[in-house]
């Protein structure tokens, strides 16, 4: 399981800056909580080669005397998940009364907490940090998120400090694909996941955990082995009680960080959400392979299906080599075409290609194609080679690489594409110069 580093903090002192800085993205997840003030975004990010998840807990400490209990339920509630707090002050402001009220509800549980005196910069470090000692937590850490000075010093600190992880529920059975099921709450993923595991004998289900862990099940479908983590099976345990946050997104992420492939699922019967976009931005994002998967499918009649077709054909074509599958989960249909889908992905994406036909494509796609030529100097693409698998990473060896442009990136992995049949998966294309 990924750590999961809390960002807590009164209104701008640069969460959500520092947020940016680490996650190095514009796609966060959002806490489907509907009346809060400020949405909890949700990123992956990396330190040191140690991949983990940061949450902008968003809004606490409204104004300095009025935390709003909402708020502050929100704010609780993430930091259930989290495995470490940073606890962003204003170094310009000072220590104000609304910090001192954050503290003392961080001193209530049971996390390391690291304050972090944000838009130092230009400051002599003890000297900004001097006044948050009041806080006691420990030593302060002087930063700026903007500028990123001293951020790597702090993680550094942070990963030092981290808590023993949390045991990984995922059953390891050897060859078994691992599968996430994502998608908004009414989707059907419970419905799916019965349905799967309904018809094989059932393994494991319901591994005990809490809420933050995640539940995986095995099943087998045409007698090959497989693992789905089920983002559902936490919500029919949530239910009992009505406190936990009914979908938790960091089990989401944990699960798409943990699966192979990951199975987006939309409801046919209210489209495409701006977080099913999100979704599948970060799935793609995270290298994951994905399958979109459109329930509910017996509920509409034939001019209504082909209307939504088209839709999501239209709004999803940054993603059209992700299959597109249509089923009804209610009544077991597209299953078979489902699990086809799943099995060419996940064989996509862990293809092996050869230097000589990744050589040879690129020379291919060069010849029909060449990459313009920058101030009047030529770019050279000469050589390619795997660098990795899940998902395929193509190395491309050259002169002036910096200076290809995202077109012709994106003409490059469409050739790939094509011509090793990789559908299903994202590809990364790295570029290394030779001279
Ligand atoms: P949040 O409300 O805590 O998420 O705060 P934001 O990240 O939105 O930042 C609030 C304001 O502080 C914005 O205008 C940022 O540009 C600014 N800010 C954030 N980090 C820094 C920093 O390191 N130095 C300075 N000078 N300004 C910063
Ligand atoms: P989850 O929240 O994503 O786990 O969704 P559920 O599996 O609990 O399903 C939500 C509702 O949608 C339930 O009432 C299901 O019976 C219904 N449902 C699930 N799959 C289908 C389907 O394929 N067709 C129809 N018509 N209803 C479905």
């Amino acid at each position: 399981m990924l750590p999961v580093l809390a960002l807590v903090g009164r209104p701008n002192v640069g969460k959500s800056t520092l947020f940016n800085r680490l996650t190095r993205t514009r796609d966060a997840l959002v806490a489907d909580q509907p009346g809060v003030t400020r949405d909890r975004h949700y990123g992956f990010a990396s330190y040191d080669g140690q991949r983990y998840i940061v949450v902008d807990t968003g809004g606490i400490g409204q104004d300095d005397e009025d935390i709003d209990s909402q708020a502050l339920a929100q704010t609780r509630a993430a930091l259930e998940e989290a495995d470490v707090v940073l606890f962003v002050v204003d170094s310009r402001q000072g220590l104000m009364g609304g910090d001192e009220m954050i503290a003392e509800q961080l001193r209530r549980i049971d996390r390391p907490v690291h304050v972090v005196v944000n838009k130092s910069e230009g400051q002599v470090g003890a000297t900004a940090v001097a006044e948050f000692h009041a806080l006691a937590f420990g030593d302060p850490w002087a930063v700026s998120a903007i500028h990123g000075d001293r951020i790597s010093i702090l993680l550094a600190h942070v990963f030092e400090h981290l808590p023993a992880p949390r045991a990984q529920v995922l059953p390891h059975q050897r060859g078994a694909i691992r599968l996430a099921l994502l998608g908004r709450p009414n989707a059907g993923k419970s419905t799916l996941v019965n349905r799967l595991l309904g018809e094989t004998r059932m393994l494991t289900q319901d591994a005990p955990g809490t809420t933050r862990d995640a539940v995986a099940s095995e099943f087998s479908f045409d007698d090959k082995p497989y693992v789905i983590v089920d983002t559902a099976g936490i919500r029919r345990r949530a239910r009992i009680d009505d406190d936990v946050e009914k979908v938790s997104v960091v089990k989401a992420m944990q699960a798409m960080e943990a699966a192979q492939v990951v199975i987006v699922m939309l409801d046919a019967a209210s489209g495409l959400s701006a977080q099913d976009i999100r979704l599948l931005n970060m799935a793609v994002e995270r290298g994951r392979a994905v399958v979109i998967a459109v329930n509910k499918w017996d509920g509409l009649e034939g001019k209504q299906r082909e209307k939504l077709h088209a839709e999501l054909v239209k709004r999803i074509g940054a993603f059209d080599y992700l299959p597109l599958l249509f089923i009804s989960a209610l009544h077991g249909s597209g299953l078979r075409d489902l699990m086809d889908a799943i099995q060419a992905s996940h064989k996509a994406a862990f293809a092996e290609l050869s230097t000589n036909a990744l050589s040879r494509t690129l020379e291919d796609a060069v010849d029909g194609h060449s990459p313009p030529a920058i101030h009047g100097r030529r770019i050279k693409l000469r050589y390619a080679h795997q660098g990795g698998r899940n998902p395929p990473t193509i190395v491309i060896h050259g002169n002036q690489t910096q200076r290809v442009s995202d077109e012709y990136k994106r003409y490059l992995m469409r050739r790939f594409r094509e011509k090793f049949d990789l559908f299903g998966t994202p590809i990364h294309l790295v570029f290394k110069n030779s001279d």
